[in-house]
């Protein structure tokens, strides 16, 4: 279970940016996240919860925009999701691609405030 790893580290990353911007209380934090990191939501919604007892995150909203995967063909320079596709380009059949996007992972956004 990844996702227990995951957010812990964006509790710690919430909590610390809380402090130094003297934030009593987050209310939202939006994170990106690539498909490619095979999170399972609910479960990060779950840990979320429990993660952020007694932290100023405390009671606040997670929000997760995945991110969908896509590559380029190596061979042939079209755009597709490996994810879909089993990693195959569907313009010329061959499998040698970079991944450009569903890697991320990131902190978007977060939302001072609420109770
Ligand atoms: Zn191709």
């Amino acid at each position: 279970m990844h996702e227990l790893g995951l957010i812990v580290d964006v509790v710690e990353l919430t909590e610390r940016f809380a402090v130094e911007n003297r934030i009593d209380r987050v209310k939202k934090v939006v994170l990106d996240v690539g498909e490619l990191y095979y999170i399972i939501p609910t479960l990060m919604y779950s840990v979320y919860r429990s993660a952020v007892k007694g932290t100023r995150l405390e009671g606040s909203e997670l929000e997760l925009r995945v991110v969908d995967a896509a590559a380029d063909c190596a061979v042939c320079g079209g755009e597709f999701d490996p994810l879909k596709t089993d990693g195959v380009c569907p313009c010329c059949g061959q499998s040698d691609y970079t991944v450009k996007a569903g890697k991320e992972f990131e902190i978007r956004q977060i939302e001072a405030g609420g109770a």
